[in-house]
């Protein structure tokens, strides 16, 4: 039996070891934190669940990608999740106008909505539309097809910025800006964050958009019980400290305790420039460490947690997104202090018993890691008073903002939490407290092009910094990670023949 270690227990390491596991390697996962999960986390305040990190999902529809890698690990029909509203999967709101989009789920649903609303860009809606999905099917893993090759090529659009992709198609300013609304789901930057970025986002949720009920963590709680069936181990509070490498060959790694780990094969799920600095100088050539240590990170965010008093704030099964004005979605981490936040997303996350009450709202607000710069050399509870006035000052800047969207929303709060961008690099090991991995650039792709394996024979990457981030990249990334392993198709071939005689033994 061949062993792998893992560094990293987030959504990324726990996946691919997952599809490890089950083709019969040993799999050992070292997770720094006490507790599973990377940006599945959740924590408790009063009894009351909240998310750390990921929150909305798709790819769970019948046929979709995410779907079948769960089922062919057998977490499917485990999983605790809610489809959002199907007549209203995001709301966005436009503060200056009062402008409020209310977009459905489903290609031909949200076409005719936006069609409604602008109906005499109703010819260049449908062809971008067309292109967004077009795009998609550039990309074969998204629709789980087996890759023709590791050597793919693409059309011009596919890297062409996503706000001059839109431009091509849509003459409406006001438009152009709605089209870009979940841009706060991908990091989007104007001139340089690819189009099929944009597109592969925007098509996954389309598609069917999902929320956890109860508690994020589980999701990452189902795929740890799966390394362990078959035989392999989770291992929390253990942060690996060095990765020891003897001719071109990982020979083992060193944890915080001074135990050492050795395997088969090594695979790295925390943040590439993290992975740096565990290999120290000298094992991988200068040009690629210059690389990933230059890289751009995509930019962080300010939550806000509240819980509600009983019975005093109803649930809403969508997600929201308010913006100040149109015109600064590309924009959002380049702001004026005076005027944070000018955007945010909402969610009242679903209970076990939801009721039409919402227990909780979580509020993400984009944030630049300037903003807390000056106690960059903190740690968790150890910050200082000036930081907690600090964060207290910026969830009154963000109730005041919801509060123009529901005027008695202050009343219905009992309490809230705060998370800043220096929580996100603390818990996640991410830097500067990047949401989601590299920005990736259009203009200049291979500047954070990562392939899954590295001139360290045994080292392998994955997670959201390689491919793409979130619900979906994460697990296609594993798959990738695993074939390095077992060989291009082979794990997406075996999932498709499992799914497929799964379908025909219930039809
Ligand atoms: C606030 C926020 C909101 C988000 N919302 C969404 C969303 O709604 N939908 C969506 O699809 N995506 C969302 N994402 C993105 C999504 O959460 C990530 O893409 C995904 O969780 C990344 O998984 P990962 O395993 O690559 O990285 P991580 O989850 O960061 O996992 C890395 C793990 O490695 C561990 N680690 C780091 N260093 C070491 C070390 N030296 N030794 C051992 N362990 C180590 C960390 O503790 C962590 O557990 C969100 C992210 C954030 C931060």
């Amino acid at each position: 039996m061949k062993s792998v270690i893992i560094i990293g227990g987030g959504f990324g390491g726990l996946t691919t070891g997952a599809l490890l596991a089950r083709e019969g390697l040993h799999v050992t996962v070292l997770e720094k934190n006490s507790e599973i999960g990377g940006g599945l986390q959740s924590f408790t305040r009063r009894g009351v669940h909240f998310e750390t990190g990921m929150h909305i999902l798709g790819g769970l529809s019948e046929g979709g990608s995410v779907r079948r890698i769960f089922k062919y690990l057998g977490i499917m029909d485990k999983l605790r999740i809610e489809r959002c509203d199907l007549n209203c999967m995001d709301e966005v709101t436009y503060m200056r106008t009062g402008d409020n989009y209310r977009l459905p789920q489903g290609r031909e649903a949200f076409t005719d909505a936006l069609c409604r609303y602008f109906p005499a860009e109703s010819e260049g809606i449908r062809r971008y539309l067309q292109a967004c999905y077009d795009l998609t099917e550039e990309v074969d893993i998204f629709y789980m097809r087996p890759t023709p090759s590791v050597f793919t090529t693409h059309s011009d659009r596919f890297m062409q910025p996503a706000d001059e992709f839109i431009a091509d198609f849509i003459c409406d300013p006001r438009l152009r800006d709605l089209l870009a609304y979940m841009n706060p789901m991908y990091g989007g930057v104007a001139g340089h964050t690819p189009a099929y970025i944009h597109a592969l986002i925007n098509v996954l949720y389309i598609s069917g958009q999902y929320h956890f009920i109860g508690r994020s963590q589980h999701m990452a709680e189902l795929l740890a019980d799966v390394i362990r069936q078959h035989g392999g181990q989770v291992i929390t509070g253990l942060p690996v400290t060095a990765i020891h490498v003897e001719d071109k060959q990982v020979v083992d790694v060193e944890t915080s305790d001074g135990r050492k780990y050795s395997g088969d094969y090594y695979i790295s799920s925390v943040h590439t420039k993290a992975l740096l600095a565990l290999l120290g100088e000298g094992v991988l050539p200068r040009a690629y460490v210059n690389r990933l240590n230059d890289a751009p990170v995509t930019y962080s965010a300010f939550i806000l947690y509240i819980v509600f008093k009983p019975e005093s704030f109803p649930y809403i099964n969508h997600t929201g997104y308010i913006q100040d004005d149109y015109g600064q979605i590309w924009s959002h981490a380049e702001y004026d202090n005076s005027d944070w936040p000018r955007g945010l997303m909402y969610l009242t996350p679903p209970t076990e018993q939801q009721g039409p009450w919402a227990q909780r709202m979580t509020i993400n607000c984009i944030m630049s890691w300037d903003e807390v710069r000056q106690w960059e050399g903190t740690h968790v509870g150890h910050r200082g008073d000036d930081y907690e006035a600090w964060k207290q000052e910026q969830a009154e800047r963000i109730i005041a903002k919801l509060e123009q969207r529901f005027p008695d929303i202050r009343q219905c709060i009992d309490s809230y939490y705060t998370a800043s961008p220096l929580t996100i690099r603390d818990y996640y090991g991410s830097p500067e407290g990047a949401l989601y991995g590299y920005s990736k650039d259009g203009l200049d792709p291979a500047r954070t092009l990562i392939a899954p394996v590295t001139r360290v024979r045994n080292l392998l990457l994955s997670g959201q910094c390689v491919n793409l981030h979130g619900i979906c990249g994460v697990p296609l990334t594993a798959i990738n990670t695993a074939e390095c392993i077992f060989g291009l198709n082979t794990i997406v071939n075996k999932i498709n023949a499992y799914c497929d005689k799964q379908h025909v033994a219930s039809t």
